[in-house]
């Protein structure tokens, strides 16, 4: 464990560490642009800088190894002074055009204008021009205007996702990100991770592009449901006090964009790009509106004196468990129905055309984010209907009901538009994982928690709750 000093403090550093690594995991701040915790180290950016005590020059700390002894300023003169002139280069043929870009207040180029330099361009030539617009995949627009060659992008593509996909051609002034190497960006699974790591408005996700500030969101942490690696995530809606109250009101409860939130124990500050259309395939999806007895709509007292119905006169109930549950909704399901039914493990989603099944990376076979709770209360044997089958509960999506035992009543709980809904004895249109709290475990056995977003429309019902009430009434069954 070398011993460094930073600004005159003493820092035990790891002997694998650089001088950037040991500060920041010391509470120093040094900036930087192009290097990033998850990728080699590329020295391009110059902006992260530092001092070492007696020299009259400047060094880059994200390459600078520890060493015993060693002692760093990170905010001498002649750092200051670098890093002022670091910033006037790097914004040299920028357009800022912070105005109308997408990543303005958030973005890290923004931020070190303010800090280490605020004063106008000192040249006095005309700013080179570059391409604005380039479609770089059919989600992502690349403006190379604003792009400072942090070479971030191309890194991932090589280093994470291995798609190849991107590369930089010319030289000078003229150099441009450009697609390149064995894939375009449109096969990488994972392209979307390149529009957060970019550290300026250069790499522009489309499905976000000029849809809202992002001063007007905020987000709240979830995971995504679209395999059972449950990666963690955060929803961006609009906050509040910027509720539109007289335009548009369904963007007060629209998900604007969906990105990772980082846990190194389960995604690391990745997703595919999978849960970033979460919006799209699943929160928007047309929805059930109404509970239902045999496709005529009721109120939900009605539907729950039904099932009760049902239930107390089954001798022989079998359910159909859903892998997309919560911990929280497994749970009450246990509690309501384990001790008289045969309960089966469901698979509510499956691979979809064009969608990558699994990968070393990311991404899982099991498209259900909770299999693994699921399992563990209700095992994991293959659906089967007894022959003295007298009823169904089924909960969720995914099962044909063409597969059920001929004329034996059914409950269906499903939270999405489906044919199969006017067809069960009795209905419930279950909320959104956007409209209530719970958690997931995912196939490491490692929980992650979400939050509710919106509340859920009324005439939709927590499944938590059904079980719950469908539970009191095993309790006063004849
Ligand atoms: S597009 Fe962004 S991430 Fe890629 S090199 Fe340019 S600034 Fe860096
Ligand atoms: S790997 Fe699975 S859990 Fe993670 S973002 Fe992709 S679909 Fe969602």
């Amino acid at each position: 464990m070398p011993q460094i000093f930073i600004d005159g403090q003493p820092v035990q550093a790891r002997s694998d560490q650089t001088v950037l690594q040991a500060a920041l995991e010391n509470g120093f701040f040094i900036p930087r642009l192009c290097w990033h915790p998850q990728l080699s180290i590329a020295g391009n950016c110059r902006i992260c800088t530092v001092q070492v005590e007696g020299r009259s020059w400047v060094e880059i700390a994200c390459n600078m190894p520890v060493a015993e002894g060693l002692k760093v300023l990170t905010d001498s003169e002649i750092v200051r002074e670098n890093r002022k002139a670091t910033m006037q280069f790097l914004t040299l043929n920028h357009p800022v055009d912070c105005g109308v870009c997408d990543k303005a207040g958030e973005c890290t180029l923004q931020d070190y204008h303010v800090a280490f330099n605020g004063t106008p361009s000192v040249s006095h030539d005309a700013k080179v021009h570059a391409t604005k617009f380039y479609e770089l995949s059919e989600r992502i627009t690349l403006d190379n205007e604003r792009c400072i060659l942090c070479s971030r992008c191309v890194r991932f593509t090589r280093e994470i996702s291995r798609s190849n996909a991107l590369g930089i051609v010319n030289r000078g002034d003229h150099s441009l990100v450009r697609p390149a190497g064995d894939r375009p960006l449109d096969d990488d699974p994972y392209s979307d991770n390149i529009v957060d790591i970019c550290p300026v408005g250069a790499l522009l996700s489309k499905s976000f592009l000029y849809k809202s500030r992002v001063w007007y969101l905020k987000a709240t942490p979830s995971v995504c449901p679209g395999c059972e690696r449950g990666c963690n995530i955060d929803l961006w809606h609009r906050k509040p006090e910027w509720f539109l109250r007289s335009l548009d009101k369904a963007q007060n409860v629209t998900i604007e964009r969906i990105t990772p939130r980082e846990n190194a124990a389960v995604n690391g500050p990745w997703v595919c790009n999978k849960a970033r259309d979460l919006a799209k395939t699943v929160f928007e999806r047309p929805r059930a509106a109404a509970p239902m007895r045999k496709g005529r709509e009721v109120p939900v007292d009605e539907a729950l004196g039904a099932a009760r119905a049902l239930l107390a006169k089954a001798r022989h109930p079998v359910a159909l468990v859903s892998s997309a549950g919560s911990n929280e909704e497994l749970q009450a399901f246990q509690q309501a129905f384990a001790e008289r039914m045969h309960c089966f493990v469901k698979t509510d989603s499956v691979v979809q055309p064009g969608e990558p099944v699994a990968d070393e990376l990311l991404i899982r076979a099991d498209k259900n984010p909770n299999r693994y709770t699921a399992r563990a209360l209700f095992g994991d044997a293959p659906i089967g209907f007894p022959p003295e089958t007298d009823l169904v509960v089924v909960w969720g999506e995914g099962f044909a009901f063409t597969e059920l035992p001929r004329g034996v009543p059914v409950i269906f709980l499903n939270a999405f538009l489906a044919p199969e809904n006017g067809h069960a004895d009795v209905f419930f249109p279950l909320s959104l994982q956007t409209e209530r709290s719970g958690s997931y475990t995912n196939f490491q056995g490692i929980t992650s928690r979400f939050e509710a977003c919106f509340p859920k429309p009324a005439s939709v019902v927590d499944a938590q709750t059904v079980f719950g009430a469908l539970t009191l009434a095993q309790a006063v069954a004849p």
